[in-house]
């Protein structure tokens, strides 16, 4: 098992990034971290830097404040380490993990099957990447703030711990962080269930606009440039939208897309049991895991569901997960 933090000793400055559009897990996954190292190694340089838009939800956070944004040049790292993604996905913060002296990464995303680090802990059986620090630190230099980091990250990740990515393990690891005493209730409503009212529109206009086909077994809907622009969101207001598609009853997989630059989609896959959705995402140059995945698509609505859609038939006509992810 990767040991942290014999891997950190002698370090003077550590960096940590999470994925591009960072959510609950990748966020708290490096704050979590962050405060270990500091706990574990008082006076050393620990960095977060994380790209734009963070949630703002995730701000009771510990060294939520001290998130770096801005990514200038000439800063090198001892460690860096990769959370919650592979090495295309931590945008930006690519040029720090690649010159860093040594590379880590942590994550649990099933198509990040061997990982990009010098030293790797990759286990897709776990429900999150705060669940998988947590079994990694042991125990060790673990106080309330990083404990409150932790639960946030496996709240999020599991859906308050529904989801097919939960087990008998992350709720004992939760039962466990639990004892370090926070009002859970107030989190788990903070960071879940709350939306402010724009979100809560944009919710009720994707649930209005959306469309079912191959008989009802799946379900889209999207938000091109214009219609974003119109009510002022972002991608970080669209969190929740696909999963609320995927509680349609008869729904296998549902689909939520946005468009980022002309004909250019953002696509967000979620699948009840059947379809493993990381697979068709693959596919289509993203990744994820099996009941949850994304990419980027190019085309017209149309054309993306269309391709889509080839694979997901083709996924519930043989009424398995056949296929391998490099097939
Ligand atoms: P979401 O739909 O919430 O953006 O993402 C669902 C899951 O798929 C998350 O675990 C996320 O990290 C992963 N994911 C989303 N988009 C991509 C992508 O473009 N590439 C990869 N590798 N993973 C993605
Ligand atoms: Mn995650």
């Amino acid at each position: 098992m990767l040991d942290i933090i014999k891997e950190c000793e002698g370090a003077g400055r550590i960096g940590i990034s999470g994925h591009v559009r960072p959510d609950g897990d990748a966020i708290s996954s490096c704050l979590a971290l962050r405060k270990y190292l500091l706990n574990a190694f008082p006076g050393v340089i620990v960095d977060v830097n994380l790209e734009e838009p963070i949630p703002t939800i995730f701000d009771g956070e510990t060294g939520y404040a001290e998130i770096r944004r801005d990514f200038p040049d000439g800063v090198s790292y001892d460690v860096y380490f990769a959370l919650d993604c592979n090495r295309e996905r931590l945008g930006e913060a690519g040029k720090y993990f690649d010159a860093a002296k040594k590379r880590i990464n942590i994550d649990h995303h099933e198509s990040n099957k061997e990982g990009v680090g010098d030293e790797n802990a990759i286990d897709p059986e776990i429900s999150s990447t705060c669940e998988l620090l947590y079994k990694l630190f042991e125990g060790r230099y673990v106080d309330r703030d990083v404990a409150i980091c932790l639960y946030t990250g496996m709240v999020t990740d599991t859906g308050v711990f529904q989801y097919s990515c939960t087990s008998p393990e992350t709720m004992r690891c939760a039962a466990e962080l639990m004892q370090y005493g926070f009002d859970h209730s107030a989190l788990i409503q903070r960071v879940f269930y709350e939306k402010t009212y724009l979100q809560t529109q944009i919710l009720g206009r994707c649930l209005m606009e959306s469309v079912r086909f191959m008989e009802g077994r799946c379900v889209v809907s999207w938000l091109d440039k214009k219609t974003q622009e119109f009510y002022g969101v972002l991608s970080k207001d669209f969190e929740g939208i696909v999963s609320q598609l995927r509680n349609i009853r008869g729904v296998d997989v549902s689909i939520f897309m946005y468009e980022t630059a002309n004909q250019e989609y953002k696509v967000s896959l979620r699948s009840s049991e059947k379809v493993n959705v990381a697979q068709i995402a693959v596919r289509f140059g993203g990744g994820g895991h099996a009941r949850a995945a994304g990419c980027n698509m190019s085309g017209t609505v149309y054309d993306c569901v269309n391709n889509l859609s080839k694979y997901i038939e083709k996924q519930l006509k043989e009424g398995s997960e056949g296929e391998t992810l490099e097939s």
